[in-house]
């Protein structure tokens, strides 16, 4: 029990110089309750046996560890080295500059969300949108909500409540954190008809299913898988007019969707929302933060006596979006009306775009450089090649031929604890395991500064 005075008192602490410097940083709030924390525990440490004295000098530099990590953001920023580069786990796209000084003076500035300078009367949200949506797309007109999930969603009850909605087995899908088709259509209060198999739906399995109770037929991009082999789906054209003579509008949900054939950045083909439009579906509906590169989003664009009924949905309101993302949408969606520049200033097209040459060649730079930091924990490091991938369900069965860091050494979980260790930095550093070895794929790198930067602050 005689440990207990060899710990100094609360008031004690705050005096004393190191106390009034972790106030000066802190404040006095969150230093008290601190100091009284530490306290509280190692006075129970010296119940348990531990020496007051050696508790004493450890205190100031707990403190100071205590109320940094308490200090630190949770949401920091990472390095991506995963060779994911729309992570839906590590925030999707990483939008471009303009629409970061957009959101930024949106969030420090009134602006004109719902006013109108041209009348001085109310103006509309959707309206900073359209035209330009419209002039992407081929549409004739065009609403945002929070995300696809939420445009789905919307859609599905503005056509189908109390009705029912045609799909084919084959679509039915689950795409992670839990947005599974079935689940959506029964909280959107619609009656999901079933039609085909899991590998051929015919378009004989719509009309059959078509009635008088069918409120929408809907279309969905099997995001993240592919059926192949003995298959058969029903063209978007042909659904079209299945749907226009059963006089129901028909939803073709394209998930990430894109506003420019990505062909041209040797990707994968994949529709885009224009061509969805041209194909003649009344709705289209797409996500802001996959290929498109913008801050999350759900598009609807379609026929217009479509998109009106959408806007006369009350749940519109509950679904809408912030005028922060509304004008990061609007500079990310100006940037594609010059194609040619997009890659420098969309970072997720410039990073889906980059060459395996340019990141060898990085990989050849930077090996040496991270090797030497990392040799004093018993890591050796190579150039390795990787294969990288779009991820958030876009071009799902294709990777993307890149390069990476190798960090080998120390056997059995060795590289799993390296890893731990890593997530734990100040800018943690993310990458993947793979053959008992960490790989750094550096697809996502801008500069080499930032992992070294990182790096450094890795305590032996
Ligand atoms: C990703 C995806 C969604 C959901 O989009 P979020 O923007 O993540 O809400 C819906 N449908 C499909 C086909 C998708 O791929």
């Amino acid at each position: 029990m005689a440990g207990f005075r060899n710990l100094p008192s609360v008031d004690q602490v705050l005096v004393s110089e190191a106390g009034q410097a972790l106030v000066r940083t802190h404040g006095h709030s969150a230093v008290v309750k601190a100091v009284r924390a530490r306290l509280q525990h190692m006075r129970e440490a010296i119940r348990a046996g531990e020496d007051g004295d050696a508790l004493a000098v450890a205190l100031p530099a707990l403190l100071q560890q205590d109320l940094a990590a308490a200090a630190r953001a949770s949401l920091r920023p990472v390095l991506n080295l995963t060779g994911t580069v729309l992570h839906t786990n590590l925030g999707r796209a990483l939008l471009a500059d303009a629409a970061c000084q957009a959101a930024t003076a949106a969030m420090a500035n009134p602006l004109a969300l719902e006013f109108d300078l041209d009348s001085g009367g109310r103006g509309e949200r959707d309206d900073h949108l359209r035209g330009l949506l419209c002039e992407l797309t081929g549409a004739e007109d065009a609403t945002v909500v929070n995300n696809n999930a939420a445009a789905v969603l919307l859609v599905l009850n503005t056509f189908g409540l109390g009705r029912e909605t045609i799909v084919s087995r084959g679509e039915l899908i689950e795409i992670g954190g839990a947005f599974r088709l079935p689940e959506i259509m029964a909280r959107a209060g619609v009656t999901l008809v079933e039609v085909g198999t899991t590998n051929r739906t015919h378009a004989r399995d719509y009309t059959a299913a078509l009635g008088p109770d069918t409120g929408l037929i809907l279309k969905v991009h099997t995001s993240n898988y592919r059926i192949e082999g003995f298959t058969a789906e029903v063209p978007a054209p042909e659904l079209a007019r299945i749907a226009h003579k059963g006089g129901v509008p028909l939803l073709n949900d394209l998930g990430s969707g894109s506003l420019l054939d990505l062909s041209r950045y040797g990707l994968r083909r994949e529709p885009t929302v224009a061509e969805a439009v041209a194909e003649g579906a009344g709705l289209v509906t797409f996500s802001g933060d996959k290929l498109l590169g913008g801050p999350q989003a759900g598009f609807i664009v379609g026929r217009r006596e479509l998109v009106e009924a959408i806007n006369r949905n009350p749940l519109k309101r509950a679904l809408r979006l912030d005028k922060i993302r509304l004008a990061a949408l609007e500079a990310t969606l100006h940037l594609y009306r010059d194609p040619d520049r997009l890659t420098q200033r969309l970072p997720t097209l410039r990073h889906l775009a980059r060459s395996q040459a340019d990141i060898a060649a990085q990989a050849e730079r930077l090996a040496p450089q991270v090797g030497a930091l990392l040799a004093a924990h018993g890591f050796s490091v190579s150039v390795c090649e990787c294969r990288s991938q779009a991820g958030s369900g876009a071009l799902p069965v294709d990777t993307i031929a890149s390069a990476g860091l190798r960090l080998s050494g120390g056997g059995g979980d060795a590289p799993d604890r390296l890893s731990a260790q890593l997530r734990t930095l100040p800018t943690p550093v993310i990458g993947h395991i793979r053959d008992g070895a960490l790989i750094l794929d550096l697809r996502c790198l801008d500069d080499d500064a930032t992992l070294l930067d990182a790096l450094r602050a890795l305590t032996p």
